[in-house]
């Protein structure tokens, strides 16, 4: 069982605050880390920490993180056959900030995410065509986002896509032909300009998505836990109560274990439970990928 990620990776370049800067004013942080992230790769290892076999499509940089981006995801036993570097082009950076109640603030260059074009992924297809399921998200150029879903409905390939970060370009056709759309609360918010401050405004945004022809559409709603709407169905998956320190990443560390166990049981809803308590308990360590379970931590977790 095989899962491809097609998508991003950034280095992550957090840094814990006090209070933000005003414009031209200094101000001391507490602390700062580097790590590796990035939707797409986060997702990745999500998934390989649970022991999943997954594959890695991907563009980095030529600079100083590109190397400790590769060898991060051999580290974590991610097949990284296809994550090529870019000549004359930076790494996908993110400088990320956070504060003391756990928000986050983030700014994304993407570097050479923007290099992720339609012949990277004919060049993988002797392996991707045999995968399970594929993963998008859309730090990467949307046409990309679109051959890979173009090649998923061609090969009869499950396909999960993450609108995010979020964008009114995004043609709702294509999300129409994967078989899980996965936006957080605010995603949901820009692509149907509507409100999502309660739990009725979420379903009525969820159900204008769902009316133009989504299969399945999952919300997740940070402390809140996830919803799973279908035309017929509505399921709200409930959170797991944890002390939150670092939300960042919690998306992504959410649709990296719904994406394993969807593909090892076969069961949307025991895939989206076992998301639910993965992401919480990334919310309660720093970083992203960081902040993750492998399997035995994930186990003793559960019990
Ligand atoms: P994103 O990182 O994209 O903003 P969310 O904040 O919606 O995503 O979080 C993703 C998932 O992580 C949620 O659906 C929930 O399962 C889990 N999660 C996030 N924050 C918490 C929290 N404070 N307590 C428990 N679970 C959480």
């Amino acid at each position: 069982m095989k899962i491809a990620v097609i998508g991003s990776n950034m280095v992550d370049l957090v840094t814990y605050v006090n209070d933000m800067p005003k414009w031209g004013e200094t101000l001391e942080a507490p602390s700062f880390s580097i790590g590796c992230g990035g939707k797409g790769a986060n997702q990745a290892i999500a998934a390989a920490k649970l022991g999943a076999d997954v594959m890695m499509i991907s563009k980095v940089g030529d600079d100083l993180f590109a190397d400790n981006t590769i060898a991060n995801f051999s580290n974590f036993g991610v097949n990284n056959k296809y994550v090529k570097k870019v000549t004359g082009c930076s790494s996908g950076v993110a400088p990320i900030f956070v504060d003391q109640s756990a928000q986050n603030q983030i700014l994304i260059i993407k570097g050479a995410n923007n290099f992720l074009v339609s012949t990277d992924i004919d060049e993988a297809e002797t392996d991707l065509k045999n995968c399970d399921v594929i993963v998008l998200q859309l730090e990467i150029p949307l046409n990309t986002v679109y051959y890979a879903i173009d090649f998923a409905n061609k090969y009869n390939i499950p396909v999960i896509l993450n609108p995010a970060p979020a964008t009114t370009d995004l043609n709702i056709e294509y999300a129409c032909r994967c078989d899980f759309f996965m936006p957080n609360e605010s995603e949901l918010a820009i692509l149907t300009n509507l409100p999502v401050s309660t739990l009725e405004e979420i379903e009525y945004a969820a159900n204008v998505l769902l009316q133009k022809g989504l299969k399945n559409i999952v919300v997740t709603l940070g402390s809140r836990g996830a919803l799973w709407m279908t035309k017929d169905t509505k399921i709200h998956i409930p959170p797991t109560k944890v002390d939150a320190i670092d939300s960042s990443g919690a998306g992504d560390a959410f649709i990296g274990c719904f994406s394993h166990y969807l593909v090892k049981s076969g069961d949307v809803l025991t895939a989206l439970k076992q998301a639910s308590i993965f992401a919480a308990y990334s919310v309660t360590g720093r970083g992203t990928q960081s902040s993750y379970p492998d399997i035995e931590q994930f186990e003793n977790f559960k019990t």
